[in-house]
């Protein structure tokens, strides 16, 4: 049996990209090796007793550049373990070099202002060696022709690669960043690139909304109250700052795995929630087995 385990190992970043939101920004590696290795050693201690292999989903910020990485990894790979690393893959190709052995699939964001032989020998480097890796290209405005190309020749390479609008903000409203062209928009969306939008339709004063959800029908299936619940033992999700989540649906909350004292849930719960609504929570986690 598997447990996952997703953690967002920090907010710190040094690349100040122009496009990310500034919460993100600024932040700085303020935590220290033994407090990550003190967190990887109750979990595996707990794990294990019950799991044969542990799938960690690491994020940031960005992972390469916290001075330790290294030995976070290869804690966690000390036991049977399986890495999946989401980075912008490093300023040279020494950076995912000295850690390649520890990671098993890689979620590789290529930003417009990076060097393209970075990328070149993690790709390479997965495909040769069957590792799993993700291409993700964030839309620039002004470069997004060229990326189009790129995303276009690596799929035909057989990379998994996808391109991504950049948005403001998700809590501000999730708009694009500004400065796409509307041709831009347009290459996005596969459309002509002289595309333009028809004029809208008068607006109905009577029409229902299409935002509106109907709770009496949106609401199906089985009520999962009471049900027995292994979120936090199948599933544990870690914030930037530690706090640790058992599912999506908040049913279960466990503490902040940076204080003292603090250890993972070994035992199932009653589910407080009226239904279980998140796939992610019905496809990782044990409910009512
Ligand atoms: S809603 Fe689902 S995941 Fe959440 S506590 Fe209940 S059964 Fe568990």
């Amino acid at each position: 049996m598997i447990s996952n385990v997703f953690w967002h190992l920090s907010d710190y970043c040094k690349q100040e990209c122009s496009y990310c939101p500034p919460r993100y920004r600024n932040n700085s590696e303020d935590r220290k090796v033994e407090d990550y290795l003190g967190v990887i050693e109750k979990i595996q201690a707990s794990k294990y007793t019950e799991f044969d292999t542990i799938r960690w989903s690491l994020n940031g910020g960005e992972p390469f550049d916290l001075e330790y990485i290294d030995q976070i990894l290869k804690a966690i790979k000390s036991k049977p373990s399986i890495v999946k690393i989401a980075t912008s893959g490093g300023n040279s190709w020494f950076d995912y070099m000295s850690l390649q052995e520890y990671i098993d699939q890689i979620d590789v964001t290529f930003h417009h202002w990076q060097n393209i032989s970075v990328i070149e020998y993690i790709i390479d480097f997965c495909q040769t060696n069957d590792k799993k890796i993700r291409v993700k290209v964030p839309y620039f405005p002004g470069k997004v022709r060229e990326q189009l190309a790129i995303i276009s020749e690596f799929q035909q390479r057989g990379i998994d690669t996808s391109g991504h609008l950049l948005h403001k903000d998700a809590r501000g409203g999730n708009d694009p960043i500004d400065g796409y062209s509307q041709s831009e928009f347009n290459l996005i969306n596969g459309l002509p690139e002289d595309w333009t939008p028809p004029p809208a339709p008068p607006k109905d004063p009577d029409a229902i909304d299409p935002n509106y959800v109907d709770m009496t029908t949106a609401l199906e299936g089985p009520q999962s109250l009471g049900s027995t619940c292994y979120a936090g033992v199948d599933f544990m999700y870690i914030s930037h700052r530690g706090f640790v989540n058992g599912s999506d649906c908040g049913g279960r909350t466990f503490g902040n795995v940076f204080e003292e004292g603090w250890t993972p849930v070994t035992e199932s719960f009653k589910c407080p929630m009226f239904y279980c609504r998140s796939d992610k929570d019905k496809r990782l986690i044990r409910i009512n087995r």
